[in-house]
């Protein structure tokens, strides 16, 4: 199918991430999904669409995306084949008329990632807030996981801060830290409920013994966010197994990025 430049944009821009989540080894399996709001740059090619599916339930009634329409990884669809054949392992779907149902409208009928509850959710808020944040990536990241199932990096702002003193761009690039979400089922309301309220400060969570979900006003943007912070676990790792504690930069030190920065 052919579409417009902005969008032809998007899809190999999401083929780019879903490439590098798999070459980072954060994409066992189909693990980690990836969406986009695309309404905006589509908006008179989907309205001439016809719905190759049924209407599927959402489970609520998400106002604020009536009409929308959204580029979605595929669930069971493997990053390494979004990277290679991206419209064979994704879906366009828009949101019903009664914001409670979402149909498919290109190209192929692909059920949409499992983690949907979540995805809808934040970008209902998104909208809501007038967010130029567009793009949600949900992602295992080796180092990150890991460190979630130490409990006393899940009290709020200890793990940030200690990314945070690891190396100075990750104070400067992800500024408001990492939001921590306690386990709950893959898919869930509940996983959805407690991700969205963490997002009113951060612009990452990690969900406790699964993965990371960042938003971003593009995918690649959104990408950074998750790999800026996974090179501070890396390097707290790293001195880990050299034997040693990092000493991490002192609260001088974070100071001074803070007012250079303006964070
Ligand atoms: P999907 O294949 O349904 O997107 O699931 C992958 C995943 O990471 C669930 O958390
Ligand atoms: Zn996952």
């Amino acid at each position: 199918m052919k579409y417009n430049d902005k969008l032809n944009r998007v899809i190999s821009d999401v083929a780019e991430v879903a490439g590098y989540l798999w070459t980072k080894g954060w994409a066992e399996r189909n693990g980690g999904n990836i969406s986009v709001n695309v309404t905006e740059m589509f908006y008179n090619e989907q309205r001439g669409l016809l719905s190759i599916s049924k209407p599927y339930a959402i489970g609520r009634k998400l106002e604020s995306l009536k009409g929308c329409c959204f580029l979605v990884t595929g669930t069971g669809k493997r990053m390494r084949y979004v990277a290679r054949e991206p419209m064979e392992n994704m879906v366009l779907l828009r949101i019903c008329e009664d914001c409670e149902h979402y149909e498919l409208v290109a190209e192929k009928p692909i059920l949409p990632t499992s983690e949907m509850p979540s995805h809808l959710l934040i970008h209902s808020v998104l909208m809501e807030r007038g967010s130029a944040c567009k793009a949600i990536i949900h992602t295992h990241p080796t180092d990150l996981v890991a460190m979630s199932h130490n409990p006393a990096f899940l009290e709020k702002d200890v793990l940030s801060k200690l990314l945070w003193s690891m190396i100075p761009e990750t104070r400067a690039f992800c500024p408001k830290g990492l939001g921590i979400v306690p386990y709950a089922i893959s898919g869930s309301a509940q996983l959805a409920d407690a991700t969205i309220e963490q997002l009113k400060d951060y612009d990452v969570v990690l969900w406790e013994k699964h993965g990371a979900l960042s938003i971003g006003t593009d995918v690649i943007e959104a990408f950074d966010m998750i790999d800026t912070l996974s090179k501070s676990a890396q390097i707290y790792l790293t001195a880990k197994s050299m034997g040693f504690t990092p000493a991490g930069m002192t609260e001088e030190q974070m100071q001074e990025l803070k007012e250079t920065f303006k964070l």
